[in-house]
Protein backbone atom coordinates (compact mmCIF):
# COMPACT_ATOMS: atom_id res chain seq x y z
CA UNK A 1 0.00 0.00 0.00
CA UNK A 2 1.47 3.64 -0.66
CA UNK A 3 1.93 5.91 1.69
CA UNK A 4 2.57 9.76 2.20
CA UNK A 5 5.00 10.97 4.61
CA UNK A 6 5.09 14.42 6.03
CA UNK A 7 7.95 15.79 6.72
CA UNK A 8 8.90 19.17 8.64
CA UNK A 9 10.42 21.33 6.21
CA UNK A 10 12.32 23.38 8.51
CA UNK A 11 14.34 20.82 10.21
CA UNK A 12 13.40 17.76 7.69
CA UNK A 13 12.08 15.40 10.77
CA UNK A 14 9.74 12.97 9.72
CA UNK A 15 5.84 13.83 11.26
CA UNK A 16 4.04 11.21 10.33
CA UNK A 17 2.90 9.01 7.40
CA UNK A 18 -0.54 8.82 6.02
CA UNK A 19 -2.21 5.68 3.79
CA UNK A 20 -3.13 6.97 0.50
CA UNK A 21 -6.47 6.29 -1.64
CA UNK A 22 -6.88 4.46 -4.92
CA UNK A 23 -9.08 5.74 -7.49
CA UNK A 24 -10.48 2.72 -6.88
CA UNK A 25 -11.72 3.70 -3.69
CA UNK A 26 -12.49 7.44 -4.70
CA UNK A 27 -14.95 6.20 -6.63
CA UNK A 28 -16.73 4.41 -4.39
CA UNK A 29 -16.52 7.34 -2.09
CA UNK A 30 -18.58 9.40 -4.66
CA UNK A 31 -21.12 6.66 -5.52
CA UNK A 32 -21.52 6.23 -0.99
CA UNK A 33 -21.49 10.14 -1.36
CA UNK A 34 -24.63 9.98 -3.99
CA UNK A 35 -26.60 7.50 -1.84
CA UNK A 36 -26.20 9.11 1.37
CA UNK A 37 -26.54 13.09 0.17
CA UNK A 38 -30.52 12.79 0.04
CA UNK A 39 -30.97 12.40 3.60
CA UNK A 40 -28.56 15.00 4.73
CA UNK A 41 -30.19 17.67 2.77
CA UNK A 42 -33.55 16.48 3.89
CA UNK A 43 -32.17 16.98 7.95
CA UNK A 44 -33.33 19.82 9.06
CA UNK A 45 -30.52 22.69 8.55
CA UNK A 46 -30.98 23.26 12.65
CA UNK A 47 -29.40 20.12 12.86
CA UNK A 48 -27.02 20.68 10.28
CA UNK A 49 -26.23 23.86 11.88
CA UNK A 50 -25.66 21.77 15.64
CA UNK A 51 -23.49 19.85 14.17
CA UNK A 52 -21.49 22.05 12.63
CA UNK A 53 -21.10 23.96 15.39
CA UNK A 54 -18.85 21.01 17.24
CA UNK A 55 -16.32 21.53 14.87
CA UNK A 56 -16.32 25.47 16.16
CA UNK A 57 -16.24 23.65 20.18
CA UNK A 58 -13.49 21.11 18.94
CA UNK A 59 -11.19 24.22 17.39
CA UNK A 60 -11.88 26.22 20.10
CA UNK A 61 -10.62 23.70 22.29
CA UNK A 62 -7.56 22.45 19.89
CA UNK A 63 -6.50 26.07 19.24
CA UNK A 64 -2.78 25.97 19.56
CA UNK A 65 -2.25 21.75 18.53
CA UNK A 66 -3.89 22.38 14.90
CA UNK A 67 -1.65 25.83 15.13
CA UNK A 68 1.39 23.72 15.69
CA UNK A 69 0.69 21.03 13.19
CA UNK A 70 0.26 23.47 10.39
CA UNK A 71 3.30 25.49 11.52
CA UNK A 72 5.16 22.20 11.57
CA UNK A 73 4.10 20.48 8.30
CA UNK A 74 3.99 23.55 6.17
CA UNK A 75 7.04 26.17 7.98
CA UNK A 76 5.01 29.15 8.33
CA UNK A 77 5.39 30.17 12.09
CA UNK A 78 2.84 29.08 14.60
CA UNK A 79 1.70 32.53 14.74
CA UNK A 80 0.94 32.97 11.53
CA UNK A 81 -0.99 29.25 11.40
CA UNK A 82 -3.04 30.67 14.01
CA UNK A 83 -3.40 33.92 12.96
CA UNK A 84 -4.24 33.33 9.31
CA UNK A 85 -6.10 29.39 9.52
CA UNK A 86 -7.44 28.92 12.86
CA UNK A 87 -8.50 32.10 13.83
CA UNK A 88 -10.64 32.70 10.50
CA UNK A 89 -12.19 29.31 10.39
CA UNK A 90 -12.83 29.63 13.89
CA UNK A 91 -14.90 32.92 13.14
CA UNK A 92 -16.22 31.51 9.90
CA UNK A 93 -18.06 28.77 11.48
CA UNK A 94 -19.53 31.43 13.37
CA UNK A 95 -20.92 33.39 10.88
CA UNK A 96 -21.70 30.38 8.49
CA UNK A 97 -23.83 28.78 11.37
CA UNK A 98 -25.74 31.71 11.71
CA UNK A 99 -26.09 33.21 8.63
CA UNK A 100 -27.01 30.18 6.65
CA UNK A 101 -30.81 30.17 7.45
CA UNK A 102 -31.19 33.67 5.91
CA UNK A 103 -28.34 32.73 2.85
CA UNK A 104 -30.84 29.76 2.29
CA UNK A 105 -34.14 31.07 2.89
CA UNK A 106 -36.60 31.12 -0.07
CA UNK A 107 -37.03 35.01 -1.91
CA UNK A 108 -40.03 35.86 -3.22
CA UNK A 109 -39.51 37.21 -6.63
CA UNK A 110 -41.77 40.63 -7.23
CA UNK A 111 -43.81 40.81 -10.67
CA UNK A 112 -42.15 42.42 -13.08
CA UNK A 113 -44.47 43.63 -15.20
CA UNK A 114 -48.12 44.37 -15.13
CA UNK A 115 -48.66 42.12 -18.05
CA UNK A 116 -48.22 38.99 -15.73
CA UNK A 117 -49.80 40.15 -12.69
CA UNK A 118 -51.18 37.01 -11.98
CA UNK A 119 -47.56 35.38 -12.04
CA UNK A 120 -45.94 35.15 -8.55
CA UNK A 121 -42.20 33.59 -7.94
CA UNK A 122 -40.17 32.03 -5.13
CA UNK A 123 -36.63 31.42 -5.71
CA UNK A 124 -34.86 29.34 -3.78
CA UNK A 125 -31.68 27.27 -3.10
CA UNK A 126 -31.06 23.91 -4.04
CA UNK A 127 -27.88 22.06 -2.84
CA UNK A 128 -25.54 20.45 -5.37
CA UNK A 129 -25.52 17.18 -4.39
CA UNK A 130 -22.32 15.65 -4.16
CA UNK A 131 -19.34 18.12 -3.92
CA UNK A 132 -15.43 17.63 -5.04
CA UNK A 133 -12.68 19.49 -3.07
CA UNK A 134 -9.46 19.99 -4.14
CA UNK A 135 -7.18 22.25 -1.95
CA UNK A 136 -3.57 23.71 -2.20
CA UNK A 137 -0.70 23.42 0.93
CA UNK A 138 -0.27 27.29 1.21
CA UNK A 139 -3.13 27.31 3.67
CA UNK A 140 -3.47 23.92 4.12
CA UNK A 141 -6.60 24.19 6.57
CA UNK A 142 -8.01 27.76 6.05
CA UNK A 143 -9.19 26.94 2.64
CA UNK A 144 -11.26 23.84 2.48
CA UNK A 145 -12.15 24.32 5.77
CA UNK A 146 -14.51 27.57 5.00
CA UNK A 147 -15.33 25.22 1.32
CA UNK A 148 -16.42 22.23 3.74
CA UNK A 149 -18.45 24.10 6.12
CA UNK A 150 -20.58 25.72 3.60
CA UNK A 151 -20.89 22.75 1.52
CA UNK A 152 -22.17 21.28 4.51
CA UNK A 153 -24.39 23.35 5.91
CA UNK A 154 -26.31 23.82 2.43
CA UNK A 155 -26.84 20.43 2.50
CA UNK A 156 -24.01 18.77 0.66
CA UNK A 157 -22.14 15.71 0.65
CA UNK A 158 -18.50 16.04 0.31
CA UNK A 159 -15.49 14.28 -0.56
CA UNK A 160 -11.77 16.54 0.29
CA UNK A 161 -8.60 16.06 -1.18
CA UNK A 162 -6.18 18.32 0.43
CA UNK A 163 -2.08 18.82 -0.83
CA UNK A 164 -0.02 15.88 -0.37
CA UNK A 165 2.37 18.37 0.37
CA UNK A 166 0.91 18.58 3.81
CA UNK A 167 -1.08 15.86 4.70
CA UNK A 168 -0.11 15.98 8.36
CA UNK A 169 -2.40 18.92 7.95
CA UNK A 170 -5.16 17.80 6.32
CA UNK A 171 -5.35 14.75 8.69
CA UNK A 172 -5.90 17.29 11.85
CA UNK A 173 -8.72 18.86 9.67
CA UNK A 174 -10.42 15.87 8.63
CA UNK A 175 -10.34 15.25 12.97
CA UNK A 176 -11.98 18.62 13.18
CA UNK A 177 -14.85 17.81 10.93
CA UNK A 178 -15.47 14.56 11.69
CA UNK A 179 -15.78 15.81 15.53
CA UNK A 180 -19.55 16.85 13.95
CA UNK A 181 -20.10 12.79 14.44
CA UNK A 182 -21.50 13.01 10.66
CA UNK A 183 -24.21 10.49 8.67
CA UNK A 184 -21.93 8.23 7.14
CA UNK A 185 -20.49 9.32 4.07
CA UNK A 186 -21.44 12.82 3.92
CA UNK A 187 -18.01 13.73 4.58
CA UNK A 188 -14.91 11.83 3.62
CA UNK A 189 -11.28 12.54 3.07
CA UNK A 190 -9.08 11.33 0.12
CA UNK A 191 -5.41 11.19 -0.02
CA UNK A 192 -4.37 10.80 -3.81
CA UNK A 193 -2.96 12.64 -5.75
CA UNK A 194 -4.06 15.39 -7.86
CA UNK A 195 -3.89 14.55 -11.07
CA UNK A 196 -5.91 10.83 -10.05
CA UNK A 197 -8.54 12.92 -8.30
CA UNK A 198 -9.14 16.10 -10.45
CA UNK A 199 -10.12 13.46 -13.39
CA UNK A 200 -11.94 11.50 -10.84
CA UNK A 201 -14.11 13.45 -9.81
CA UNK A 202 -15.15 15.04 -13.20
CA UNK A 203 -15.20 11.64 -14.53
CA UNK A 204 -17.87 10.11 -12.04
CA UNK A 205 -19.55 13.55 -12.25
CA UNK A 206 -19.35 14.87 -8.76
CA UNK A 207 -22.01 17.71 -9.17
CA UNK A 208 -19.46 20.44 -8.32
CA UNK A 209 -15.92 21.03 -8.25
CA UNK A 210 -14.13 23.49 -5.95
CA UNK A 211 -10.42 23.65 -7.43
CA UNK A 212 -7.86 26.20 -5.11
CA UNK A 213 -4.26 26.09 -6.69
CA UNK A 214 -2.52 27.16 -9.70
CA UNK A 215 -3.82 28.75 -12.83
CA UNK A 216 -2.64 25.76 -15.14
CA UNK A 217 -4.25 23.56 -13.10
CA UNK A 218 -7.42 25.31 -13.13
CA UNK A 219 -7.25 25.51 -16.97
CA UNK A 220 -6.76 21.89 -17.48
CA UNK A 221 -9.76 21.25 -15.06
CA UNK A 222 -11.86 23.60 -17.26
CA UNK A 223 -11.14 21.89 -20.39
CA UNK A 224 -11.76 18.40 -18.57
CA UNK A 225 -15.31 19.63 -17.28
CA UNK A 226 -16.34 20.79 -20.58
CA UNK A 227 -16.89 16.80 -20.87
CA UNK A 228 -19.95 16.30 -18.27
CA UNK A 229 -20.40 20.55 -17.74
CA UNK A 230 -18.92 19.78 -14.57
CA UNK A 231 -19.96 23.03 -12.35
CA UNK A 232 -16.46 24.47 -11.08
CA UNK A 233 -14.97 27.00 -8.96
CA UNK A 234 -11.79 27.92 -9.79
CA UNK A 235 -9.64 29.54 -7.07
CA UNK A 236 -5.89 30.43 -8.65
CA UNK A 237 -2.94 32.12 -8.93
CA UNK A 238 -2.49 36.19 -7.87
CA UNK A 239 0.50 38.35 -8.95
CA UNK A 240 -0.83 41.24 -6.34
CA UNK A 241 0.24 45.18 -6.87
CA UNK A 242 0.37 46.96 -3.88
CA UNK A 243 0.28 50.98 -4.75
CA UNK A 244 1.61 53.46 -2.46
CA UNK A 245 0.41 57.27 -3.05
CA UNK A 246 2.48 60.44 -1.85
CA UNK A 247 -0.25 60.55 0.81
CA UNK A 248 0.52 57.30 2.22
CA UNK A 249 1.64 56.83 5.98
CA UNK A 250 5.17 55.23 5.12
CA UNK A 251 5.05 53.32 8.19
CA UNK A 252 1.82 51.46 7.51
CA UNK A 253 2.60 50.68 3.99
CA UNK A 254 5.80 49.38 4.83
CA UNK A 255 5.01 47.30 7.77
CA UNK A 256 1.82 46.01 5.56
CA UNK A 257 4.23 45.46 2.66
CA UNK A 258 6.45 43.11 5.32
CA UNK A 259 3.23 41.16 6.19
CA UNK A 260 1.22 41.04 3.39
CA UNK A 261 4.32 40.49 0.92
CA UNK A 262 6.34 38.05 3.20
CA UNK A 263 3.94 36.18 6.17
CA UNK A 264 3.99 32.12 5.10
CA UNK A 265 7.37 32.84 3.59
CA UNK A 266 5.20 35.03 0.80
CA UNK A 267 3.06 31.70 -0.34
CA UNK A 268 -0.02 33.53 -0.57
CA UNK A 269 -1.89 33.59 -3.27
CA UNK A 270 -3.35 37.37 -2.49
CA UNK A 271 0.14 38.57 -0.67
CA UNK A 272 1.61 41.19 -1.97
CA UNK A 273 4.37 40.84 -5.19
CA UNK A 274 4.41 43.91 -7.07
CA UNK A 275 5.17 47.56 -5.16
CA UNK A 276 4.29 50.99 -6.93
CA UNK A 277 5.36 53.60 -4.73
CA UNK A 278 4.81 57.38 -5.76
CA UNK A 279 8.40 58.77 -6.91
CA UNK A 280 8.24 61.48 -3.96
CA UNK A 281 8.45 58.76 -1.03
CA UNK A 282 10.30 55.91 -3.07
CA UNK A 283 13.21 56.13 -1.85
CA UNK A 284 12.06 56.68 2.19
CA UNK A 285 9.49 53.66 1.52
CA UNK A 286 12.25 51.58 0.41
CA UNK A 287 14.52 52.29 3.08
CA UNK A 288 11.82 51.84 5.39
CA UNK A 289 10.85 48.16 4.37
CA UNK A 290 14.08 47.16 3.79
CA UNK A 291 15.61 47.82 7.25
CA UNK A 292 12.76 45.54 8.25
CA UNK A 293 13.64 42.91 6.08
CA UNK A 294 17.23 43.30 7.43
CA UNK A 295 15.62 42.48 11.01
CA UNK A 296 14.15 38.74 9.44
CA UNK A 297 15.92 36.19 9.90
CA UNK A 298 14.04 32.75 8.52
CA UNK A 299 14.30 30.20 10.91
CA UNK A 300 11.64 27.30 12.80
CA UNK A 301 8.38 28.35 12.72
CA UNK A 302 7.65 26.90 16.12
CA UNK A 303 9.57 29.01 17.73
CA UNK A 304 7.59 31.96 20.27
CA UNK A 305 9.19 34.79 18.47
CA UNK A 306 9.81 33.42 15.09
CA UNK A 307 9.74 36.09 12.36
CA UNK A 308 9.61 34.07 9.16
CA UNK A 309 9.25 30.32 8.43
CA UNK A 310 10.73 28.08 5.70
CA UNK A 311 9.07 27.65 2.43
CA UNK A 312 6.65 24.76 2.23
CA UNK A 313 8.72 23.08 -0.50
CA UNK A 314 12.05 22.85 -2.09
CA UNK A 315 10.23 22.93 -5.99
CA UNK A 316 8.54 26.47 -4.84
CA UNK A 317 11.89 27.70 -3.06
CA UNK A 318 13.77 26.95 -6.97
CA UNK A 319 10.68 28.99 -8.65
CA UNK A 320 11.65 31.63 -6.51
CA UNK A 321 15.21 32.00 -6.81
CA UNK A 322 14.61 31.43 -10.82
CA UNK A 323 12.91 34.29 -10.39
CA UNK A 324 15.42 36.58 -8.28
CA UNK A 325 18.09 35.62 -10.37
CA UNK A 326 16.70 36.12 -13.69
CA UNK A 327 15.40 39.72 -12.52
CA UNK A 328 19.07 40.05 -11.23
CA UNK A 329 20.20 38.94 -14.87
CA UNK A 330 18.02 41.62 -16.02
CA UNK A 331 19.54 44.82 -13.99
CA UNK A 332 17.28 44.01 -10.81
CA UNK A 333 19.35 45.45 -7.45
CA UNK A 334 18.93 43.75 -4.05
CA UNK A 335 17.76 46.59 -1.53
CA UNK A 336 17.52 44.74 1.27
CA UNK A 337 17.75 40.96 2.20
CA UNK A 338 16.45 38.46 5.32
CA UNK A 339 19.40 36.56 7.46
CA UNK A 340 18.68 32.54 7.54
CA UNK A 341 19.20 31.14 11.09
CA UNK A 342 21.58 29.08 12.22
CA UNK A 343 18.63 26.33 13.11
CA UNK A 344 17.65 26.24 9.31
CA UNK A 345 20.74 26.38 7.73
CA UNK A 346 20.86 23.53 6.29
CA UNK A 347 17.09 23.16 5.30
CA UNK A 348 16.75 23.19 1.49
CA UNK A 349 13.62 24.90 2.14
CA UNK A 350 15.01 28.16 4.15
CA UNK A 351 14.85 30.61 1.85
CA UNK A 352 16.17 34.57 1.99
CA UNK A 353 13.02 37.08 2.11
CA UNK A 354 14.58 39.56 -0.90
CA UNK A 355 13.30 43.74 -1.61
CA UNK A 356 14.20 44.23 -5.22
CA UNK A 357 14.44 47.47 -6.77
CA UNK A 358 15.29 48.36 -10.38
CA UNK A 359 12.91 45.92 -11.59
CA UNK A 360 10.70 46.25 -14.58
CA UNK A 361 8.01 44.30 -16.27
CA UNK A 362 9.75 42.45 -18.88
CA UNK A 363 10.87 40.75 -15.65
CA UNK A 364 9.36 37.67 -14.53
CA UNK A 365 9.24 38.69 -11.08
CA UNK A 366 7.10 41.36 -11.95
CA UNK A 367 5.11 39.66 -14.72
CA UNK A 368 4.68 36.06 -13.10
CA UNK A 369 3.50 34.77 -9.80
CA UNK A 370 6.57 34.31 -7.81
CA UNK A 371 4.79 32.85 -4.71
CA UNK A 372 7.57 33.10 -2.66
CA UNK A 373 9.30 36.18 -0.34
CA UNK A 374 10.26 38.63 -2.65
CA UNK A 375 8.54 41.45 -3.82
CA UNK A 376 9.50 44.10 -6.57
CA UNK A 377 9.63 48.13 -6.55
CA UNK A 378 9.21 50.18 -9.23
CA UNK A 379 8.29 54.22 -8.67
CA UNK A 380 5.24 55.78 -10.08
CA UNK A 381 4.95 59.59 -11.19
CA UNK A 382 1.06 59.84 -11.15
CA UNK A 383 -2.13 58.07 -10.51
CA UNK A 384 -2.77 57.10 -14.45
CA UNK A 385 0.94 55.34 -14.55
CA UNK A 386 0.39 53.61 -11.15
CA UNK A 387 -2.69 51.84 -12.65
CA UNK A 388 -1.74 50.90 -15.90
CA UNK A 389 1.06 49.37 -13.97
CA UNK A 390 -1.20 47.60 -11.42
CA UNK A 391 -3.52 46.63 -14.20
CA UNK A 392 -0.77 45.24 -16.30
CA UNK A 393 -0.97 41.11 -15.82
CA UNK A 394 -3.12 38.42 -16.79
CA UNK A 395 -3.90 37.91 -12.84
CA UNK A 396 -6.22 39.73 -11.33
CA UNK A 397 -6.90 38.55 -7.21
CA UNK A 398 -6.34 40.74 -4.99
CA UNK A 399 -4.77 44.63 -4.68
CA UNK A 400 -4.33 47.52 -2.29
CA UNK A 401 -4.05 51.12 -2.45
CA UNK A 402 -2.53 52.83 0.53
CA UNK A 403 -3.18 57.00 1.05
CA UNK A 404 -4.12 58.89 3.77
CA UNK A 405 -7.15 60.35 1.49
CA UNK A 406 -9.75 57.91 1.91
CA UNK A 407 -11.80 59.13 -1.06
CA UNK A 408 -8.77 59.45 -3.29
CA UNK A 409 -7.98 55.71 -2.30
CA UNK A 410 -11.60 54.34 -3.32
CA UNK A 411 -11.13 56.22 -6.96
CA UNK A 412 -8.35 54.36 -7.68
CA UNK A 413 -9.29 50.83 -5.89
CA UNK A 414 -12.42 50.93 -8.44
CA UNK A 415 -9.68 50.82 -11.29
CA UNK A 416 -8.15 48.32 -10.50
CA UNK A 417 -9.05 44.58 -12.27
CA UNK A 418 -8.94 42.50 -8.68
CA UNK A 419 -11.38 40.63 -7.43
CA UNK A 420 -10.98 42.29 -3.77
CA UNK A 421 -9.36 45.71 -3.83
CA UNK A 422 -8.33 46.81 0.35
CA UNK A 423 -7.11 49.81 1.32
CA UNK A 424 -4.36 50.65 3.95
CA UNK A 425 -4.16 46.93 4.11
CA UNK A 426 -3.39 43.75 1.93
CA UNK A 427 -4.87 40.31 2.09
CA UNK A 428 -6.55 39.83 5.34
CA UNK A 429 -9.85 40.16 3.54
CA UNK A 430 -9.71 36.58 3.18
CA UNK A 431 -10.02 36.42 7.07
CA UNK A 432 -13.56 37.73 6.73
CA UNK A 433 -16.03 35.44 6.43
CA UNK A 434 -18.25 38.22 5.22
CA UNK A 435 -16.53 39.25 2.24
CA UNK A 436 -16.35 37.47 -1.03
CA UNK A 437 -12.97 36.10 -2.61
CA UNK A 438 -11.78 34.87 -5.68
CA UNK A 439 -9.93 36.91 -8.72
CA UNK A 440 -10.76 39.03 -11.69
CA UNK A 441 -9.06 37.74 -15.33
CA UNK A 442 -6.83 34.44 -14.73
CA UNK A 443 -7.28 34.35 -11.18
CA UNK A 444 -10.42 32.28 -11.28
CA UNK A 445 -14.09 31.51 -11.69
CA UNK A 446 -16.52 32.04 -9.09
CA UNK A 447 -16.21 33.17 -5.84
CA UNK A 448 -15.75 31.74 -2.34
CA UNK A 449 -16.51 33.15 1.40
CA UNK A 450 -19.52 35.32 2.07
CA UNK A 451 -23.15 35.03 0.77
CA UNK A 452 -22.15 35.08 -3.03
CA UNK A 453 -19.44 31.73 -1.88
CA UNK A 454 -22.42 30.21 0.08
CA UNK A 455 -24.37 30.55 -3.28
CA UNK A 456 -21.75 28.60 -5.19
CA UNK A 457 -23.10 25.78 -2.88
CA UNK A 458 -26.43 25.42 -3.96
CA UNK A 459 -27.96 25.94 -7.42
CA UNK A 460 -31.07 28.40 -7.87
CA UNK A 461 -34.21 27.10 -8.95
CA UNK A 462 -37.42 29.34 -9.29
CA UNK A 463 -40.89 28.46 -8.58
CA UNK A 464 -43.24 30.14 -10.64
CA UNK A 465 -46.65 29.84 -9.74
CA UNK A 466 -50.34 31.35 -11.03
CA UNK A 467 -52.65 33.31 -9.09
CA UNK A 468 -55.33 32.77 -11.50
CA UNK A 469 -55.55 29.08 -11.28
CA UNK A 470 -59.11 29.23 -12.15
CA UNK A 471 -58.35 30.58 -15.61
CA UNK A 472 -58.49 27.95 -18.33
CA UNK A 473 -55.74 29.38 -20.40
CA UNK A 474 -53.16 32.46 -20.57
CA UNK A 475 -53.50 35.16 -23.51
CA UNK A 476 -51.36 34.02 -25.74
CA UNK A 477 -52.06 30.52 -25.79
CA UNK A 478 -53.70 28.56 -28.54
CA UNK A 479 -55.66 28.76 -30.42
CA UNK A 480 -54.04 32.26 -32.14
CA UNK A 481 -56.41 34.65 -34.10
CA UNK A 482 -55.12 37.99 -35.43
CA UNK A 483 -57.50 39.19 -32.31
CA UNK A 484 -55.06 37.42 -29.84
CA UNK A 485 -51.90 39.27 -32.02
CA UNK A 486 -53.85 42.59 -31.96
CA UNK A 487 -54.60 42.31 -28.66
CA UNK A 488 -51.16 41.22 -27.13
CA UNK A 489 -49.86 44.18 -29.67
CA UNK A 490 -52.43 46.29 -27.57
CA UNK A 491 -50.65 45.31 -23.97
CA UNK A 492 -47.35 46.47 -24.97
CA UNK A 493 -48.70 49.84 -27.23
CA UNK A 494 -50.79 50.49 -23.32
CA UNK A 495 -47.90 50.32 -21.71
CA UNK A 496 -45.18 51.86 -23.81
CA UNK A 497 -46.46 54.01 -26.75
CA UNK A 498 -46.04 57.05 -26.68
CA UNK A 499 -49.76 58.62 -28.66
CA UNK A 500 -52.07 58.70 -25.90
CA UNK A 501 -54.70 57.59 -28.24
CA UNK A 502 -52.79 55.19 -29.74
CA UNK A 503 -52.73 53.86 -25.66
CA UNK A 504 -56.53 53.64 -25.15
CA UNK A 505 -57.40 52.21 -28.58
CA UNK A 506 -54.52 48.92 -27.60
CA UNK A 507 -56.11 48.58 -23.89
CA UNK A 508 -59.60 48.25 -25.87
CA UNK A 509 -58.11 45.58 -28.14
CA UNK A 510 -56.31 43.59 -24.91
CA UNK A 511 -60.02 44.07 -23.03
CA UNK A 512 -61.70 42.58 -25.46
CA UNK A 513 -58.91 39.12 -26.03
CA UNK A 514 -58.52 39.14 -21.60
CA UNK A 515 -61.10 37.38 -21.03
CA UNK A 516 -60.66 33.82 -23.51
CA UNK A 517 -58.85 32.95 -20.34
CA UNK A 518 -62.00 32.17 -18.83
CA UNK A 519 -62.90 30.37 -22.13
CA UNK A 520 -62.60 26.79 -22.81
P1 LIG B 1 -1.36 23.06 -7.63
O1 LIG B 1 -2.32 23.43 -8.71
O2 LIG B 1 -0.12 22.36 -8.03
O3 LIG B 1 -2.05 22.12 -6.55
C1 LIG B 1 -3.21 22.48 -5.84
C2 LIG B 1 -3.99 21.23 -5.52
O4 LIG B 1 -4.36 20.62 -6.74
C3 LIG B 1 -3.20 20.18 -4.75
O5 LIG B 1 -4.07 19.51 -3.88
C4 LIG B 1 -2.73 19.23 -5.83
O6 LIG B 1 -2.52 17.92 -5.37
C5 LIG B 1 -3.91 19.29 -6.79
N1 LIG B 1 -3.59 18.98 -8.19
C6 LIG B 1 -2.41 18.95 -8.82
N2 LIG B 1 -2.59 18.58 -10.12
C7 LIG B 1 -3.90 18.40 -10.30
C8 LIG B 1 -4.71 18.02 -11.41
N3 LIG B 1 -4.20 17.75 -12.61
N4 LIG B 1 -6.04 17.94 -11.22
C9 LIG B 1 -6.58 18.21 -10.02
N5 LIG B 1 -5.88 18.56 -8.95
C10 LIG B 1 -4.55 18.66 -9.07
O7 LIG B 1 -1.06 24.38 -6.84
P2 LIG B 1 -0.09 24.54 -5.60
O8 LIG B 1 1.28 24.75 -6.09
O9 LIG B 1 -0.35 23.47 -4.63
O10 LIG B 1 -0.67 25.88 -4.96
C11 LIG B 1 -0.17 27.11 -5.25
C12 LIG B 1 -1.08 27.84 -6.22
O11 LIG B 1 -2.37 27.93 -5.66
C13 LIG B 1 -0.61 29.27 -6.44
O12 LIG B 1 -0.76 29.58 -7.80
C14 LIG B 1 -1.58 30.08 -5.60
O13 LIG B 1 -1.74 31.40 -6.02
C15 LIG B 1 -2.83 29.27 -5.75
N6 LIG B 1 -3.76 29.57 -4.66
C16 LIG B 1 -4.88 30.30 -4.93
C17 LIG B 1 -5.74 30.66 -3.90
C18 LIG B 1 -6.96 31.50 -4.14
O14 LIG B 1 -7.75 31.64 -3.23
N7 LIG B 1 -7.14 32.08 -5.31
C19 LIG B 1 -5.46 30.23 -2.61
C20 LIG B 1 -4.32 29.48 -2.37
C21 LIG B 1 -3.48 29.14 -3.41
Amino acid sequence: MIKTTSYNPATGKKIATFTTHSQKQLIKMIEDARKAQPQWAATSLKERVKRVKKMQAYLVDNLKEISNVISQDNGKTELEAFASEVMPAVMATSYYCKMTKKFLKDKKVPSGNILLFNKTSVLRREPFGVMGIISPWNYPFAIPYSEVIMALLAGNAVILKTATETQAVGHALKDAIESANLPPNIFQYANISGSIAGDTFIDAKVDKLFFTGSTETGKYLMEKAAKHLTPLSLELGGNDPMIVCQDADIERAANGALWAGFQNAGQSCGGVERIYVHESIYEDFVKNLSEKIKNISITCGQEADAQMGVMTTKKQKQKVMEHVNGALKGGAKIAAESSIDACVQKSENACKAYVLTNVNHNMQVMQEETFGPVVGIMPFQNEEEAVQMANDSDLGLTASVWSTNRKKAKRIAKRIKAGAVTINDHLMSHGMAETPWGGFKESGLGRTHSVLGFDEMTQPQIIVDDRLSLTKKNVWWHPYSPEVYDGLVGGIYLLYHKNIFKKISSALKLTKVFFRVFRK
